[in-house]
């Protein structure tokens, strides 16, 4: 029996679990930009899975080697070793600047796992007293979903009921050096930092801010964690968005695009001093590092490392950019803008995100909303500019209208 979007969406509603409220579209298939939903109605995808789809959707170097991967082996647990791992590990080194690699599989588990090297470090190498270590965040950040990451929540819908929390971090606002300077002691093990703050609406700190980060941690002889797992990986005009502000972090957590929206993968990177903290036994996961992530997330590494994805987020971020410009004033009060992504703040009496949202989607365009009247922006790297264009001129004609 085929099934209608209307009556797939009904029929979720009592065995799914309430925690999304998605846009009214039922995808069916997909290629590159483009998704067709179950009517056989196409969409500009200009969400890409929150950034995990930078190569789109199906890229074929992608899919061949997730094929090539799926008719040999899938599976062995780290209790055997695979022959895709070695290679995995070398690139994603290689391609930035670190020197080992834990293969996990969600962005949460790498957020998860960073804190635990972090703490062990602060113990093993640093010093600090058993059970003290601390660990500096920012106030809006978004990190995950895990009990011990909504610890260290400002957002009070993804906190409240879930207590209680893990102990051990300090909150500081983002964007400001001297807070952070004031929060860090002889206890603290990391600051752990988006470079650019994707869930909070794409909040851009000022230049020198992640620079003067670095210096502040180097001085303090505490560990600097990046997580890039939505800013990382091309979609800002460069591989990492701390290159932007000239920053080697010591820990580096990357999810999303490294599993080419194919199989989830995720991966804490860092020196080897840190990562060295890890013994048998001390943490691990039954997929982290499985042969067919392995493979996935080496092809991704190989279209990173021909530059091509970078070059197309910095020269179309331009037109997104010129685009945006031209509508503030005209529906949009404000708007900031990286490479492909952007967080774009529509005026409130012209409708809510959601709103403006859904009046996109049925112009055939799909981006979703962060919070209250702000919409987010980051389409598929590979995305031409007509069709970026297209975005822009049917967020044009929904504002206006
Ligand atoms: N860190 C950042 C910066 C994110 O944007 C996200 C997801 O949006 C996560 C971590 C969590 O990743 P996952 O949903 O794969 O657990």
């Amino acid at each position: 029996r085929t099934r209608t979007s209307a009556g797939l969406i009904r029929a979720e509603e009592p065995v799914l679990a309430h925690n999304y409220h998605p846009l009214p579209v039922v995808v069916a298939r997909a290629e590159g930009t483009w998704v067709e939903d179950v009517e056989g109605r196409r969409y500009l995808d200009m969400l890409a899975g929150y950034s995990a789809l930078n190569f789109g959707h199906r890229h074929p170097a992608l899919i061949e080697a997730a094929h090539r991967q799926l008719d040999r082996l899938t599976l062995t647990s780290r209790a055997f070793h695979n022959d895709q791992l070695a290679g995995f590990a070398e690139r994603l080194t290689a391609l930035t600047g670190l020197d080992m690699v834990l293969p996990m599989n969600t962005g949460a588990e790498a957020v998860e796992s960073g804190i635990k090297v972090a703490r062990k470090w602060a113990y093993d190498v640093k010093g600090v007293p058993a059970d003290r270590a601390t660990i500096v965040v920012a106030a809006e950040n978004f990190h995950g979903r895990t009990t011990t990451i909504v610890s260290f929540s400002t957002d009070e819908t993804a906190r409240t009921g879930f207590g209680p929390f893990t102990p051990g971090f300090r909150i500081v606002p983002y964007n400001d050096l001297a807070a952070i300077e004031a929060a860090i002691d002889e206890t603290t093990a990391a600051v752990l930092l988006e470079p650019i703050q994707g869930e909070a609406g794409v909040i851009i700190p000022d230049e020198g801010y992640l620079a003067g980060v670095r210096a502040l941690t180097e001085r303090a002889g505490c560990l600097l964690i990046a997580d890039e797992i939505q800013s990382g990986l091309g979609r800002t005009g460069r591989t990492l968005a701390v290159e932007h502000d000239g920053v080697v972090p010591d820990v580096l957590l990357l999810g999303k695009a490294l599993g080419g929206g194919i199989v989830p993968v995720s991966a804490v990177v860092a020196r080897r001093e840190v990562l060295s903290v890890l013994h048998p036994g001390e943490h691990g996961s039954t997929f982290g590092g499985n042969p067919l992530a392995a493979a996935v997330g080496t092809a991704v590494v190989e279209l990173l490392e021909t530059g091509e994805y970078q070059r197309r987020a910095a020269e179309l971020g331009v037109v997104l950019r010129g685009g945006l410009e031209q509508l503030v004033g005209r529906g949009v009060v404000g708007f900031r803008a990286r490479g492909l992504w952007a967080g774009v703040d529509v005026d409130p009496a012209i409708g809510t995100g959601r709103e403006i949202s859904e009046r996109l989607m049925r112009e055939g365009v799909l981006v979703k909303d962060t919070h209250g009247s702000t919409i987010r922006l980051a389409p598929p790297l590979t995305i031409t500019a007509e069709e970026l264009e297209s975005a822009l001129a049917s967020l044009e004609k929904v504002l206006g209208g």
